[in-house]
């Protein structure tokens, strides 16, 4: 048989299935199945037998149906007309018909637009040299500049370079390469959605991804090239925190990635994602943004690569120079997913029924963020969120486990604080992140604050009142002596005050780095007061009616750089000052 050659399919089990090995097909090569020609993937081969995933409903497939093999991987088109677009876990463009989020079955729409014309704007002139992923132009991806880069494992001399009106179809760029072939760039690249794209470097993290999310930024901080979980249950507000982080953060590009959530949920995101201002170009936010959608009711094989169809369309602009966020919502159906697919091809499994390369398919994804210099010499960076949705959010189950290997920022949402009404639901006991040490220097250069030890001791504080809420639960609170009183009343204010934040509010939906740093500042001014003046023998009870304390709670509805917001905080010190 030739490399080319189709093959017949021997057996069928909903999205898997079985077909002949020609001694040519390969792991992890693209394959059509059918007469519809559906896209699957080589995923095992053994002597005679090759395994194929199906990316779309195999219902009508027959035994002795052809397979066609493509001779390339699983791969996706990369180039402006990304941003604002919906694609499949494939890559396929997804042209949402409904709010069901339904599509043609069989159907791979080409994701980019060829005949579209974009203004192509040169940075490099024939006669240069050139070298992989330097950037040739760019063209004005709404307020991105999209660049062309010279494509990996090509270095040469520029022979041709086009300017002004074109579409991503036409040769932009001419590269002599070294032996001498003519190179010819266009507007779009492929590349394989289960390997890296390379950098020059892998640089530490430093700078915070910043979500103007208080107990996120100054409690559980992840630097611009972290990575984080937010485990919770159903309702718990795990796709709420998400889209507040998609909406505020410093990422210049933000790609979500729904998998296996209902249809509904996407059909929402679909709508309000357009809708939502951009508070960074005052333009909707859809303009930099990629949706990638496998709701529950889409074949689990797209789902399964989904997360690496997003960390692709990020590690693409990450090599620009961007700083991209990837939100994964959820990864456990991303997980149940990779428990039927490996069900099905009768695999022995290992915990609760996931395979044993669960571990190692996570860390596929996760180990694709980081803070990086590219290739063209810029910084670049993916930060990657995955929401975790534990059955009846116990977290000792597998995949928030695994899952916890990788990551190093953990928001744990708690249903109790969300029943409470406490937003976001993130425990100050079962959260916490282990990048404290990367970003002290930062606060301090930034915020001029001593944030780490500031940080610790309002944890200290929230776990010591924890414990009181045990005691005051046995013996009522008046019992408590005025220091334990105190401590206690302080957990409620670091609660009322600074980790709750109200997203639907127009002020407190996001707090600066400086509203934080000045919110920080004045609760401990306030604490430190209040323990001294109950030392001189002020009573407990003088300081809890203080007006003070409610001005506090007020604070984060108060813009930062407004008169108002000065005078509150000098009201509250002149009270402090008078008790
Ligand atoms: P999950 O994705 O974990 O199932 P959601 O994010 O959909 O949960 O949140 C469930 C509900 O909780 C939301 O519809 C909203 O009413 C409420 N909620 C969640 N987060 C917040 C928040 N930060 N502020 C106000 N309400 C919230
Ligand atoms: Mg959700």
């Amino acid at each position: 048989m030739k490399y080319s050659e189709t093959v017949k399919i021997v057996k069928i089990n909903g999205p898997i299935v079985e077909c002949e090995n020609n001694g040519y097909i390969k792991i992890g090569e693209l394959v059509n199945v059918g007469p519809l020609k559906l896209i699957g993937e080589i995923i095992a081969i053994d002597k005679d037998r090759a395994v194929v995933q199906v990316y779309d409903d195999t219902v009508g497939l027959m035994v002795n149906d052809e397979i066609i093999p493509s001779g390339h991987p699983l791969s996706v088109y990369l180039g402006p007309g990304l941003l604002t677009n919906i694609y499949s876990g494939i890559g396929s463009s997804l042209k949402v018909e409904s709010k069901t989020g339904f599509i043609e079955r069989g159907k791979w729409e080409f994701p980019l637009d060829l005949k579209k014309e974009w203004e192509f704007e040169p940075i490099m002139k024939e006669g240069d040299k050139v070298f992989q992923g330097q950037k040739l132009g760019y063209i004005q991806e709404y307020s991105i500049k999209h660049y062309i880069m010279v494509p990996i494992g090509v270095s040469g001399k520029i022979v041709k370079i086009k300017t002004g009106k074109i579409t991503i179809d036409e040769t932009l760029v001419i590269i002599k390469d070294l032996n001498g072939e003519n190179i010819e760039v266009k507007g779009y690249t492929i590349w394989a959605v289960r390997k890296k794209r390379p950098v020059k470097k892998i640089l530490p993290k430093s700078i915070p991804f910043f979500t103007g999310q208080r107990v996120l930024d100054f409690i559980f901080p992840i630097p611009l090239g972290g990575v984080a979980a937010i485990p919770g249950g159903f309702g718990a507000g795990k796709t709420v925190l998400q889209h507040s982080i998609a909406k505020w953060s410093n990422a210049d590009i933000i790609i979500y990635v729904g998998c296996g959530e209902r249809g509904n949920e996407i059909a929402q995101l679909l709508e309000e994602f357009p809708l939502l201002e951009d508070p960074k170009y005052n333009k909707p936010l859809m303009e930099r943004t990629i949706i990638i959608a496998n709701t529950s009711n889409m074949p689990v094989t797209a789902r399964e690569a989904s997360i690496y169809t997003g960390i692709t369309f990020a590690e693409y602009y990450r090599d620009m120079g961007y700083n991209v966020t990837v939100l994964a919502d959820s990864t456990s159906r991303w997980a149940e997913a990779l428990r039927e697919i490996s069900s099905r091809m009768e695999e022995i499994p290992a915990e609760e029924g996931y395979p044993a390369y669960l571990a190692s398919r996570l860390a596929e994804f996760y180990e694709r963020a980081g803070y990086f210099e590219t290739l063209a010499g810029d910084i670049g960076s993916i930060t990657a969120i995955g929401a975790v949705s534990p059955q009846g959010g116990d977290f000792s189950e597998p995949v928030t486990q695994n899952t916890k290997r990788f990551i190093k920022g953990f928001w744990a949402l708690d249903r109790n604080l969300s029943y409470a009404k406490h937003f976001p639901a993130i425990s100050w006991s079962m959260s916490y992140s282990e990048y404290g040490e990367d970003l002290s220097e930062w606060w301090k250069a930034n915020g001029n604050i001593d944030w780490l030890k500031l940080r610790d001791e309002f944890k200290g504080i929230l776990l010591e009142s924890d414990k009181l809420e045990n005691i005051i639960k046995i013996v009522g609170f008046e019992s408590l002596p005025d220091d334990e009183k105190m401590t206690y009343f302080m957990g409620d204010l670091i609660k009322k005050v600074f980790l709750q934040q109200d997203s639907y509010d127009k002020v407190d939906a996001y707090s600066s780095m400086n509203k934080q740093v000045a919110m920080a500042n004045i609760l401990k001014t306030f604490y430190d007061d209040i323990k001294n003046k109950l030392k001189t023998g002020v009573p407990f009870y003088k300081i809890k009616e203080m007006d003070a304390v409610d001005k506090l709670i007020k604070i984060k509805f108060i813009h930062e750089d407004s008169e108002e917001f000065k005078n509150t905080l000098d009201d509250i010190l002149q009270q402090l000052e008078e008790l």
